[in-house]
């Protein structure tokens, strides 16, 4: 049932405080990865999750997002795409700047990485304050594509990760809060 299932896949998520700075409550992923059984539990279902949003293509975060989003682009049968960082990737690419509490970040994607149309679920492990998805999503739409959703293992709320999405029409699925 689905509660145990959850629980079963919270109790794998460790929290490391003031990780990687004081106040930060990290959520550490690893005991999950760890974990065979919860790992599953978890990828089955993110893959409910992501089947509900009929896409066309997987974009996952760099670097945990791609733990998550590779076994659903197997299971859904449609293209990985992986955002990274930037100087990663080797063709032509797209990159955007985003801003961080402290300087900004680069992200990047191919340039012929997506058809024109196409419908991108993003997936990542973590929403925080929505800024990487958010620069993500700005890629995806620079290539012409459609983001038709968010999903993430974790949503931490009160960040306003899940309002700022929002506002750029994008819906946020969670297994967790
Ligand atoms: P944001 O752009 O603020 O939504 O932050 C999301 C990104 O930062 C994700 O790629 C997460 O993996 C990482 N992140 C932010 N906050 C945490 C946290 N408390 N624990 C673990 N990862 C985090």
């Amino acid at each position: 049932e689905q509660g145990t299932a959850l629980a079963a896949i919270d109790a794998a998520i460790r929290i490391i405080p003031d990780f990687p700075q004081p106040g930060i409550l990290f959520r550490d992923i690893t005991p999950l990865l760890a974990d065979p059984k919860a790992f599953a539990l978890a990828q089955a279902l993110l893959l409910e999750r992501a089947r509900s949003f009929s896409p066309d293509a997987i974009v996952a975060v760099e670097a945990r997002g791609f733990l998550f989003g590779a076994p659903l682009a197997l299971d859904l049968a449609v293209p990985l795409v992986p955002v990274r960082k930037p100087g990663k990737l080797p063709a032509d690419t797209h990159s955007v700047d985003y801003g961080l509490e402290y300087g900004t970040d680069r992200l990047e994607i191919h340039s012929d990485a997506l058809a024109r149309g196409a419908r991108v679920l993003l997936v990542d492990d973590l929403l925080a304050t929505g800024g990487t998805v958010r620069a993500a999503a700005d890629l995806v739409e620079r290539l012409g594509a459609d983001v038709v959703g968010a999903l993430f293992l974790i949503e931490l709320t009160g960040l306003g990760g899940a309002e700022r999405l929002a506002e750029a029409h994008i819906g946020v699925s969670a297994l967790l809060r």
